[in-house]
């Protein structure tokens, strides 16, 4: 049955998917699909249990199926899908928003973590006047032209192009730089500052595996951006809501210009949202000239699912629970590693963390790129044939939530243990 959904999608899907990850082609696998979760474990179509460690790619922080979140979407969905005006459940939802992620005073609801970033973007040129943009090699911030760009080797490079599509002309606007380096910063702003409408920075990384920022390297930002009148994006849309209720700026006290969040934001539903202090935010339509719009934006489902999980976050408060049952897991799985041998650094921050099969601390992007993928491929197999699913490639986050249980976590090590064994 699996086997036969797989083999169709191939005909009717590019690739047999909605979105690349999926097709485990970076694991050397045979992708799978999922018909129900529940907690912090799925099945797949052949009946097969799995703990589940992708958690949807970072929304499910609460698990699957959490019965708040599922109810209050039933109820909502009664009594209608969409009306394309304003809905009360936008209200609630932006006032959570606005009270928990310290830097926001004013939000715009969108349809996806994407759609947040290119708004953002729009929104820094639109309020500065300026082109160019700076972004960091490793983070992904979705599949907007400006931002899908990889870096030239060296520093200061002007981008070229990370896929066919994207002509050379705006990718050029966009300056890469590695991460967690405040000298390459300093010298693009010497040579570009006045010219530099943003920079865009995930305040944990994600996206090149989990590696955590230098605390100097967020504050530089804020502060080089400040005095050159640029403005400072952070992209939460997998730490909104994830490291703390107000996010990675509040975990590290620094506030950027705008904040664009995603994933936990809907609950499961698709829902981004960019936001940040009123004079900025006044320049986005129609208040201000900055125009961007959707047809689905502040769905009352997406609204309503997102109110309910930022609910529970803020009643249950489970900031610290969830470290340490990371922390066990992390410690865990690195024990076991080292049992056979096998040399890795586990990056971990809160419930967020990547297992890299290299002998060297990962501060950038070169050096996540410095793990045997080979080795993790075989891993990811590994693991996912004893029933524990990890995200399908090297350079992603796993993560925890609420549904994991100490004995899930345990039992999640015991399988873990057994796929190591032939590794
Ligand atoms: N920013 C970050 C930090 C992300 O991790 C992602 C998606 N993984 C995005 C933006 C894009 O979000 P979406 O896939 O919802 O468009």
């Amino acid at each position: 049955m699996n086997l036969n959904v797989i083999e169709e999608a191939k005909d009717l899907l590019p690739g047999g998917v909605n979105s690349p990850v999926r097709a485990f082609k970076a694991v050397e696998g045979n992708p799978i699909s999922l018909v129900k979760g529940k907690g912090c474990r799925v099945w797949d179509a052949e009946g097969k249990e799995y703990i589940d460690f992708l958690a949807s790619w970072g929304p499910l922080i609460l698990g699957h199926s959490h019965p708040r979140v599922v109810g209050r979407v039933k109820e909502e969905a009664e009594k209608g899908l969409t009306y394309g005006l304003t809905n009360p459940n936008e209200v609630i939802l932006a006032r959570l928003v606005v009270d928990t992620v310290p830097s926001v005073e004013k939000v715009r609801f969108v349809s996806s973590g994407t759609e947040a970033t290119m708004s953002a973007i729009r929104l820094a040129r639109g309020y500065t006047g300026r082109r160019y943009i700076v972004k960091f090699e490793g983070c992904y911030h979705g599949h907007y032209d400006s931002l899908l760009v990889s870096a030239g080797s060296g520093v200061a490079t002007f981008g070229i192009p990370g896929t066919p599509g994207i002509p050379e002309e705006i990718a050029k606007l966009t300056i890469v730089l590695p991460y967690n380096d405040i000298e390459a910063v300093k010298e693009t702003f010497r040579r570009y500052g006045e010219d530099i409408a943003c920079v865009i920075v995930e305040p944990v990384a994600g996206n090149m595996g989990v590696v955590v920022p230098e605390v100097e390297f967020l504050r530089f930002l804020r502060d080089i951006t400040k005095s050159y009148g640029s403005l400072l994006i952070f992209d939460e849309v997998i730490t909104g809501f994830r490291l703390s209720l107000g996010g990675a700026q509040e975990m590290f006290g620094i506030e950027p210009d705008i904040t664009c969040l995603g994933k936990i934001l809907g609950g499961g539903l698709p829902v981004g949202a960019y936001g940040g202090r009123n004079d900025i935010m006044s320049h986005v339509a129609p208040e201000g000239p900055v125009y961007q719009a959707g047809t689905l934006s502040g769905n009352p489902l997406g609204m309503v699912a997102g109110i309910e999980t930022i609910s529970v976050l803020r009643e249950e408060n489970p900031y610290e629970e969830l470290d340490r049952k990371m922390s066990v897991l992390s410690e865990s799985i690195s024990e076991i590693l080292g049992e056979k041998g096998i040399v890795h650094t586990i990056n971990r921050i809160g419930s967020m963390m990547t297992v890299f099969f290299t002998e060297k601390d990962v501060r950038n992007f070169a050096d996540a790129k410095s793990s045997d993928t080979k080795l993790f491929g075989r891993f990811f197999r590994k693991l996912l044939e004893k029933g524990v699913l990890i995200p399908p490639a090297q350079f992603e986050a796993w993560f925890v939530g609420t549904a994991h249980s100490t004995e899930d976590i345990n039992e999640a090590l015991e399988r873990i243990r057994d796929a190591t064994k032939g590794l």
